[in-house]
């Protein structure tokens, strides 16, 4: 079979690694460049790595597997009568077409945008790394993962940090573990602005509902827009997402969507782990093996500088703490969620149980 996959993000790359010794395998990427790490990339802005360690799977690795990968080329329709993947360059006959386009970074709306940075690409890290290195202190807006990564990261660098965020807790924590989170990136000199909405920015700072915060370098991280637009053109079903239901099938024959593209019943995974999970996952449906991706059971890892985390499960509600890493949360007498901080060996094992539970 011809496999054809859009996007060489870790959606992309891991159906591909999967694929690759039972079909013929073809992605194309609209970049010039092979697989890197975006959880890396912060790091790399930070000087903690070298910007080679961000290339996990050089050229000739995609060789070896047998993969044919098209750089710099932009998929831009689906002729789904034909089954052809029209791209800027030529055509691709399908047997099974991928959608792993992934997303990009929100834009913000607000006056003064233009003086706004956002970090998606390697091409974007380039971009503020230079910035950094010019004034060596930044403001980031937004307190998700990509924020706070970037400040635990450039921090721990020992550039000057200050984050903003609209609300006093993080990533959907609560109190007791956004302060966590929050004294931790404090002892490595992040200075904290939150319940501050962002209303304006100019070339020197920016004002908020908690008054003016200077700073030149302003790094927007206020979440992320799916690339939907190739599906919209091609007549396929999109939300905020590609529509998929729960073996990865759009609206269209033989067209599937994984990754930060597709959205299922409302969900929009938006991790790396997510993106390969689905990739393994859809692998083994195309084999015609049974497997589900556990869509409702969030699952996440993240370092916000030198403190790790892994959020599992529903973390709503009062939590109980098993021990000194470990948060858990109950419904009913049952275990429903975790989080886990520091030392997150733990989180293994209990996404296991919770799969269990649910599946
Ligand atoms: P992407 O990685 O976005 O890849 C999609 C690819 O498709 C892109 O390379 C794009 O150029 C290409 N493409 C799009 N449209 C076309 C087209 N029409 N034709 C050809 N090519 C196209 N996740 C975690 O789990 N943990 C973390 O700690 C973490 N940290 C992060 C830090 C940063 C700074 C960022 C930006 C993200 C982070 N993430 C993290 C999120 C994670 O990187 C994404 O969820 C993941 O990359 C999604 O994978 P994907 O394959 O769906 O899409």
């Amino acid at each position: 079979m011809e496999i054809v996959i859009i996007g060489n993000g870790p959606g992309g790359v891991e159906l591909a690694k999967e694929l690759s010794g039972e079909h013929e395998v073809l992605i194309f990427e609209r970049e010039e460049v092979p697989f890197y790490s975006k959880p890396m990339l912060s790091h790399y802005i930070a000087g903690l790595i070298e910007k080679e360690k961000l290339f996990i799977y050089p050229l000739d690795w995609y060789e070896r597997k047998g993969i044919n990968l098209k750089l710099g080329e932009e998929a831009k329709l689906i002729d789904r009568v034909r089954k052809v993947l029209v791209t800027d360059k030529g055509e691709y006959p399908y047997d099974i077409l991928v959608i792993a386009t992934g997303a990009r970074a929100r834009e913000p709306t607000v006056d003064g945008k233009e003086h706004l940075l956002t970090l998606r690409s390697i091409e974007d890290a380039e971009g503020i790394k230079a910035l950094l290195e010019e004034h060596g202190e930044a403001v980031i807006i937004g307190g998700g993962f990509i924020g706070l990564e970037l400040a635990g990261n450039l921090a721990k660098a020992g550039y000057g940090v200050k984050l903003i965020h609209r609300r006093d807790t993080f990533l959907g924590l609560d109190e007791e573990l956004s302060s966590l989170i929050r004294e931790k990136l404090e002892e490595s000199g992040v200075e904290f602005h939150l319940g501050a909405e962002l209303l304006k920015a100019d070339e020197n700072g920016l004002l908020t509902t908690r008054g003016y915060i200077e700073g030149k370098v302003k790094i927007c991280a206020i979440g992320i827009t799916p690339n939907v637009e190739i599906a919209r053109r091609s007549g396929i079903h999109t939300g905020r997402g590609i529509l998929i239901d729960d073996h990865f099938r759009t609206s269209a024959k033989d067209v599937y969507a994984i990754g930060d593209c597709a959205e299922y019943s409302g969900i929009i995974c938006g991790t790396a782990k997510a993106a390969a999970g689905h990739a393994k996952v859809l692998a083994n449906l195309l084999r015609g093996k049974e497997d589900r991706y556990p869509f409702e059971l969030r699952s996440s890892v993240f370092k916000f500088g030198d403190l790790p985390i892994a959020i599992i499960g529903k973390t709503r509600g009062e939590g109980e703490w098993l021990d000194e890493h470990t948060k858990a949360f109950f419904q009913d007498g049952k275990l429903v969620g975790a989080v886990v901080i520091g030392d997150i060996r733990k989180a293994f094992s209990i996404e296991k149980e919770l799969k269990k539970e649910l599946y």
